[in-house]
């Protein structure tokens, strides 16, 4: 017999569990289908020997809107603040990055004239209303604001290091500065990595319920006459759903869309490009140089940071976790030996004598890190889109109108349980309504 459940969530990520645990609350049935053999989706960390490596790096964002959702609902996000500053690195010299108040007044990186401007436009992120920036890329905005070369490059770096994203061009203004603004309030290395957000969610939505289920993949999601979704699994197994949650990226959506159904987005769908880097991670017994945990290109797209020196991520305290990355441009060809390479001989820069102390390391020349380069426009194409199939809701770190990244896909994920519990109230209400008046 076909099951049916009141709600059905496709994929176990952030989008998905936060919408599990947002209408577990309620007394519907939901079942949360994963393709994966593990739960967790880009958010989940794998244990290899001692150590805890995250896919990649991962860093929550202390001002941004996943962190304030995932408190509400609990969850207990331990971890510690990295410090701001680290070195910048332009072919082979380095130095002071203006992030922190000392550097900002003592790099040699910017004489007296630049330093000003530099300081100046931080203080205007701060302040901006990143609303007005809708109709512009990053890159019109940064040649708008920057008058020098340097400071044109270091707001490049900053939005790299805020979005990942590395295409000014391509990119909307309006969602990176504000995640600029986002991320200039700090971030949180988490202990045990992000696996102890999915953890905690996970271990609430059972507790409540919620019945989830890996290694399932859906095929295909239609609609049937009783204003049910149908969706067929892999195996040919089909279920039914009132409603459906759908935190799966947009191409994935789009080939699982029946083509019964009609969705005005299909073209968008189609067109989105997603956010892609490499990531080499890496274990070491020890850091050779202790006093340099946080490194970025300036030129080059690179990132080094030493997650373990502020979250705990190995059971043996001596040992180092770090992540290098490169930020893939959208139109970039990946060579994943040459990246490699790239990534080892950022790191002999920084930590020379590294490649003594590995005890475990994993690159992964082309991940998606978010679903969607945030483009001019989008966020209106995303609203529209809300009402289009009733019943059918779209989470996840693309389908945020305004934001990216676990903001985005926590966010999201939060949206479309609130959306489906109004309806749920507007329903019996009506139905109430219909009512005779009880005497
Ligand atoms: C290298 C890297 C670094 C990052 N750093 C940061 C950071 O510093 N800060 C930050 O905020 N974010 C960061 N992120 C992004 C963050 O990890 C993601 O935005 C977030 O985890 C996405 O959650 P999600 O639920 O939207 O998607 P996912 O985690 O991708 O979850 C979707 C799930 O759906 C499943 N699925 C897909 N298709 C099907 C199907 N047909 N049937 C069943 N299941 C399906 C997938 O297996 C997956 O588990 C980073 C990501 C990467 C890769």
């Amino acid at each position: 017999m076909t099951q049916k459940w009141d709600i059905i969530i496709v994929g176990g990520g952030l989008a998905g569990y936060v919408a599990a645990n947002y209408l577990m609350k309620t007394n519907m049935s939901i079942l949360l289908l994963e393709k994966g053999n593990n739960v967790g989706g880009r958010a989940r960390t794998n244990k290899v020997g001692q150590q805890y490596f995250n896919l990649g790096p991962h860093a929550l964002y202390k001002k941004g809107k996943a962190k304030s959702i995932l408190e509400e609902l609990g969850i207990n996000l331990r971890g510690k603040s990295p410090k701001l500053g680290g070195i910048l690195v332009d072919n082979n010299t380095e130095y002071a990055a203006p992030l922190s108040p000392l550097a900002l007044f003592t790099t040699r990186l910017l004489n007296a004239t630049e330093r000003i401007e530099w300081i100046a436009i931080l203080i205007k992120i701060l302040r901006i209303d990143s609303e007005k920036l809708a109709e512009q890329t990053f890159q019109q905005w940064v040649r708008q604001v920057a008058r020098s070369t340097i400071v044109e490059s270091l707001l490049y770096v900053l939005g790299r290091l805020s979005t990942y994203c590395h295409a000014p061009e391509k990119m909307s203004a309006k969602v990176i500065l504000s995640s600029i603004k986002n991320a200039m309030g700090g971030v949180l290395y988490l202990d045990g990595g992000w696996q102890s957000m999915i953890d905690q969610l996970h271990n609430k939505a059972i507790l409540s319920g919620v019945h989830v289920q890996p290694h399932t993949f859906v095929k295909q999601i239609e609609p049937t006459q009783q204003n049910l979704f149908k969706l067929v699994l892999s195996d040919s197994e089909e279920l039914l759903g009132k409603y459906v949650i759908c935190t799966t990226g947009a191409h994935e959506l789009n080939a699982m869309l029946s083509e019964k159904i009609v969705f005005s987005l299909r073209n968008f769908l189609t067109q989105i490009t997603p956010v892609r880097g490499a990531t080499l991670d890496i274990a070491l017994t020890q850091l050779p140089n202790k006093n340099r945990p946080f490194a970025l290109g300036i030129t080059d797209p690179l990132y080094y940071s030493v997650h373990s020196s502020y979250a705990r991520l190995s059971d043996n305290p001596m040992s180092a976790i770090l992540h290098v990355f490169k930020y893939h441009h959208p139109d970039e060809h990946i060579d994943g030996t040459m990246i490699k390479k790239e990534l080892e001989q950022f790191l002999d820069k920084i930590q020379p004598g590294w490649q003594q102390n590995v005890i475990s390391k994993r690159f992964i020349p082309n991940i998606i890190v978010n679903q969607r380069l945030p483009r001019i426009g989008d966020e209106r194409k995303l609203h529209s889109y809300k009402t289009e199939i009733p019943g059918l809701y779209i989470a996840g770190d693309w389908a945020s109108p305004d934001y990216i990244l676990a903001d985005g896909a926590i966010s999201s994920g939060k949206q479309a349980a609130e959306d489906i519990i109004l309806n749920e109230k507007r329903n019996n209400d009506a139905n109430h309504e219909g009512r005779l008046p009880v005497i």
